[in-house]
């Protein structure tokens, strides 16, 4: 079975959350968790960009506010086949309880456009940023809503739509985005904050499953910025990262993978090569279900079904991606005691060090990486303690309580507004 089947519908999985999480609320009224269940403004644009050979393609973009009650909307922007309104739906509505969670004053978006980024060139991909960036353009902007990169868009793309937005202003608008490059206004550490954040509290959680993290056998799925930087941190702390893959599949060594080998051949080929590498070749299926201490899903959503999580042979998981376990395979998981960290703890250090971009957009000044990554690895921190305080006190895991958390937030931000008018 390849890992993926059996996968469910995203935004009805995220509604499901809100009404599992408000029975740990019981002071907030029912009204006020209907509110939050529906997403704010949904944008849908079809626009047209020109390819190379000059013939003209129409694409479908989208932009999902869910709900900005605590600050501007923040999420990222994605760029995949699969992309489509449930999606986004429960994208950004993740993104919500994630700034929740960590206590950062956004709320929550996620956009993207239906594409296939792997069959265009890099000048295609511009063309389609900037015009979908110019459609959305009265959406966007650093006090109303903040775009990000995501799966398969980058600091390059954030330059493009940055270019697209502040020409459309007349004046340069570097706040408009994060994850930008370093010469634009970007923030130190945002490339790898995703990553490192995962390390950070699979670190904690490692702790108290009274486990030593030096020697431990990691897998990680997905290669990417959240993957390759999470494997980067693993490998520092003196784990041993025994598989990791792309789309294409992955590698695999017992004694532990050089990761900056099996890294700088997928840069120079595109792709793993075990030869280069000392490892066997493996699926991503096979990869799911590796002997290790911690895997760490960092692709896409659905990867942990019903169908694999009976067959999972690590201690822990560490959601590095977005929605990468279905309900289902949850309660197979803690049936079978295998402790899990959930995606809107686990990658917050993302949105969190996104939010020192917009901070030091607004204020002009510039932090440096060791005063980005201790304030990362504070929040962080205490928002690992708090979910886990919560989860102790109400017996429930650590999925639940992090929505607990991140939602109980919410719901009292939108009873202290109250409902206009
Ligand atoms: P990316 O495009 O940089 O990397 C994605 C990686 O996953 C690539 O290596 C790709 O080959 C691989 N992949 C794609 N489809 C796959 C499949 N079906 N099976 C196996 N591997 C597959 O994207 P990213 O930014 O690293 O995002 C990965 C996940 O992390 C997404 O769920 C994203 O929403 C989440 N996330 C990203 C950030 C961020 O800061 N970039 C923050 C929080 C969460």
């Amino acid at each position: 079975m390849e890992a993926g089947e059996g996968k469910v519908n995203l935004a009805r999985m995220a509604v499901s959350q809100v009404e599992k999480a408000s029975g740990h609320l019981p002071g907030i009224d029912a009204g006020i968790f209907e509110k939050i269940k529906y997403t704010r403004r949904e944008i849908i644009v079809h626009f047209p960009a020109k390819k190379d050979n000059g013939s003209v393609s129409m694409f479908t973009g989208y932009r999902v506010q869910h709900n900005d009650t605590r600050g501007p909307f923040k999420g990222g922007m994605r760029y995949h086949p699969d992309v489509d309104l449930d999606e986004m739906r429960a994208l950004a509505m993740w993104m919500t309880w994630k700034a929740a969670v960590v206590n950062i004053p956004f709320g929550g978006a996620k956009g993207g456009v239906e594409c296939d980024p792997r069959q265009m060139s890099q000048h295609e991909i511009e063309s389609m940023t900037r015009r979908f960036t110019w459609e959305i353009s009265p959406f966007i902007g650093p006090e109303m809503d903040i775009p990000a990169p995501d799966v398969a868009t980058n600091p390059q793309v954030m330059a493009w739509m940055m270019d697209t937005f502040s020409i459309r202003k007349g004046y340069s608008v570097p706040g408009v985005v994060t994850g930008k490059p370093l010469e634009l206004g970007g923030s130190r550490g945002r490339f790898e904050a995703t990553g490192r954040g995962v390390f950070v509290v699979a670190a904690k959680a490692a702790k108290h499953g009274r486990f030593s993290l030096a020697g431990s056998r990691v897998v990680i799925q997905g290669a990417g910025n959240v993957g390759s930087a999470a494997a980067r941190e693993f490998a520092r702390a003196g784990c041993r990262v025994v598989g990791i893959s792309d789309i294409n599949g992955g590698l695999y060594n017992p004694k532990g993978l050089d990761v900056e080998k099996a890294l700088d051949c997928k840069k120079r080929s595109r792709c793993f090569v075990k030869e280069e590498v000392d490892a066997e070749e493996i699926t991503n299926a096979e990869l799911l279900e590796l002997e290790c201490d911690i895997l760490v899903p960092a692709a896409m959503e659905n990867q942990i079904t019903a169908a694999n999580a009976p067959k999972l042979r690590c201690r822990m998981v560490v959601e590095g991606a977005n929605g990468p376990t279905t309900p289902e395979a949850d309660s197979i998981l803690s049936d079978r005691g295998i402790s899990l960290v959930p995606d809107i703890l686990a990658n917050a250090g993302g949105v969190v060090v996104s939010y020192f971009e917009w901070v030091q957009n607004l204020q002009e000044l510039f932090w440096t990486e060791g005063e980005i990554t201790e304030r990362l690895i504070r929040i962080l921190s205490k928002a690992f303690y708090e979910v886990k305080a919560i989860a102790e006190k109400e017996r429930v895991d650590m999925r639940t309580a992090a929505l607990v958390l991140g939602i109980g937030r919410v719901a009292e931000a939108v009873r202290l507004r109250g409902i206009f008018p």
